[in-house]
């Protein structure tokens, strides 16, 4: 597809959670932890109030539909911040400083006094009704031209254990948000400014890592279109997919305004009627089980309800969306009919009760009460309406595939006010000159490559390992780079698929082993072995003791002749190639105490002396 031709604007926010010490307004440390290992519950009720706000913002209003109460799980590593029942502390220097080293490797303007501000989050997140944030720098430039509009500093918002169940060990790590503008035209753009955005982020060493540390919001519009924010992309090899499916399905919503309008098609609430009593014999199922069926007449809709406008997604799956704010858990409509368990007669009794035309879709709500079902049919004609005007301005999130689902109206503006508990931060020129612009990944990547001949592929999964600080403390050690990058990248990888829990192995007991090995304590293979007993809780020392008694030359001649003497005919039929599973036989018995070099040589010879008489 033509891109450019359509008009595409797209632009991305990303959310990193920081790795530092602290939470962001209160000194709790910002470990995650299991939600078997919560110590306290209480419960919440969140409500926006007039007075608070002035007006209502059209996202709050769509959660306040809803009656909820929410309930948080509590540690011994959350306080009474994360509870909402003390002000918060100062902002956290470490968390400020990360930021404004980001800030600087994109070239960015500093904010000189940091203000921070309550943005409204009534869905639960957060124990306040709010997020705090704090703009810290704006105008940086991306190498492509692109514009990075702001970078802010965020408390991470509490963990949705299920339903509205959350957890608070996640509320208030420090989160960085990244504003690009929406210089972005290509679906492969996107993804490419997503990735450089991400790399630099792992360039200062100070970001958390693994599955939902980091998440991307899509800003997304076509000519003719609207702006579309879709949330939380977790996978960023699914970014461009995304883009994509989007624009494919503002395309087909144009398509759908302008075949609705050509058939003059309307929708009313004066076309809304009770038909509980026409299903009172139905099989179907869900039918069955409903208080009150409401039914509803889109006048010249036939035919686009069920129109596909992305893979898997209808106009009908929209309107679907809308109604399940309401508790139902979804629509019906003629153009899928028969189906559910609904026959062809009740359609077509419907239709005959609806006074619906040939070009006319009728739409079937089975809710609990009578309040529901209107309230679903007033979110089905909107999302009509809305279908009529074109695009309507959405959140959206993402489903597996790169499809996506209503989630909320796009908030206004109004969203934002002081937090008045917190001071503001001076970032002076002092501060500003001191920060330090770190090298980044891709420079290292390059550097690795060039100066230790690491491979180009390993030198970048090297630079982009949580054990990188390793790696460099290594070398500098004098470890050698290609030991060390080999145990950091193969050696631990393959433990760790093997169970070992090698994310428990400090750092130092790396150091100690590499040294073991270059000094001749043990042997390179004996590394396996080694970091195994570490992960399983044993020291260093005592793993080198257990699994190293040295063995000297004459000790070792002579098990390797045992090994031979006991499968002479295992040598006579293999001939050389016994060398190979000879190896393996010798290494398990001397356990990594012995370099395989040495072996081989001996091996060697002692199967030429069996195969010739020869070489002794
Ligand atoms: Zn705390």
């Amino acid at each position: 597809m033509d891109y450019k031709a359509v008009g595409l604007v797209a632009g991305i926010e990303i959310h990193q959670q920081l790795d530092t010490q602290e939470k962001l307004f209160c000194r709790c440390p910002t470990t995650l932890r299991e939600t078997a290992d919560h110590s306290g519950v209480f419960f919440r009720n969140l409500r926006a109030t007039e007075s608070e706000m002035g007006e209502i913002d059209r996202a709050a209003k769509e959660e306040m539909k809803r009656d909820r109460k929410f309930q948080y799980y509590t540690y011994d590593t959350t306080c009474l911040v994360e509870n909402d029942e003390e002000p918060p502390s100062l902002l956290n220097n470490e968390a400020l400083s990360v930021c404004l080293t980001i800030a600087k490797i994109f070239s960015m303007t500093p904010i000189p006094q940091v203000h921070t501000m309550r943005k409204l989050v009534i869905d639960g997140s957060n124990t306040s009704g709010f997020q705090r944030t704090a703009l810290i720098a704006v105008h940086g430039t991306l190498p492509d031209g692109g514009e990075i509009e702001t970078i802010c500093l965020e408390e991470e918002a509490a963990q949705r254990v299920k339903d509205d169940i959350f957890s608070l060990d996640r509320l208030g790590i420090p989160l960085v948000e990244i504003t690009t503008s929406p210089c972005m035209h290509t679906p492969e753009e996107v993804q490419q400014v997503a990735e450089y955005i991400g790399m630099v982020l792992r360039s200062t060493g100070k970001v958390k890592r693994g599955i939902g540390t980091i998440r991307q919001d899509v800003n997304i519009s076509i000519a003719g279109g609207a702006r579309v924010e879709i949330k939380g992309v977790q996978e960023l090899d699914l970014i461009a997919e995304v883009v994509r499916r989007e624009v494919q399905r503002q395309k087909a919503l144009l398509a759908v305004r302008d075949d609705l309008k050509e058939r003059n098609a309307s929708a009313s609430n004066d076309d809304v009627k009770n038909a509980t009593e026409l299903f009172r014999d139905t099989k179907s199922s869900i039918l069955k089980k409903a208080g009150k069926i409401f039914a509803l007449n889109l006048m010249g809709f036939a035919g686009v309800i069920g129109r596909e406008i992305q893979p898997d997604r209808r106009l009908g799956s929209e309107m679907s969306d809308y109604a399940k704010v309401c508790g139902v858990g979804g629509i019906f409509h003629t153009d899928e009919l028969p189906a559910y368990g609904i026959t062809a007669d009740e359609a077509a009794r419907l239709r005959e009760f609806m006074h619906a035309g040939d070009a006319d879709c009728v739409i079937i709500v089975a809710a609990a009460g009578e309040k529901q079902a209107a309230c679903a049919c007033n979110q089905v004609i909107l999302r009509a309406r809305m279908a009529l005007e074109g695009i309507p301005e959405e959140t959206r999130r993402m489903l597996e595939d790169g499809s996506t689902a209503y989630m909320r109206p796009l908030p206004g503006a109004a969203r934002m006010y002081p937090e008045t508990d917190v001071l503001p931060v001076m970032i002076d020129q002092k501060r500003w000159d001191k920060v330090v612009v770190p090298e980044l990944l891709t420079t290292k990547t390059e550097r690795y490559s060039l100066k230790y001949e690491i491979e180009p592929n390993y030198a970048a999964k090297l630079a982009s390992s949580e054990r990188l600080p390793l790696f460099e403390r290594a070398v500098k050690e004098g470890i050698k780079p290609k030991l060390a990058a080999f145990t950091i990248l193969s050696t631990s990888t393959e433990l760790r698929r093997d169970g070992v829990e090698i994310r428990t192995v400090p750092d130092d007991a790396f150091l100690s082993i590499w040294h073991a090995v270059q000094q001749g304590k043990a042997a390179k293979e004996a590394i396996p072995d080694l970091l195994r007993s570490v992960a399983s809780g044993s020291t260093v020392d005592d793993a080198l003791n257990k699994l190293v008694p040295s063995i000297s030359r004459d000790e070792l001649e002579s098990i390797i002749k045992k090994i031979i003497a006991d499968r002479t005919d295992f040598v006579q039929q293999k001939q050389k190639a016994a060398l190979g599973p000879l190896m393996g036989v010798v290494m398990a018995q001397v356990r990594g105490s012995v370099d395989g070099k040495v072996v081989s040589e001996i091996l060697r010879k002692e199967i030429e002396w069996v195969l010739t008489g020869k070489g002794k």
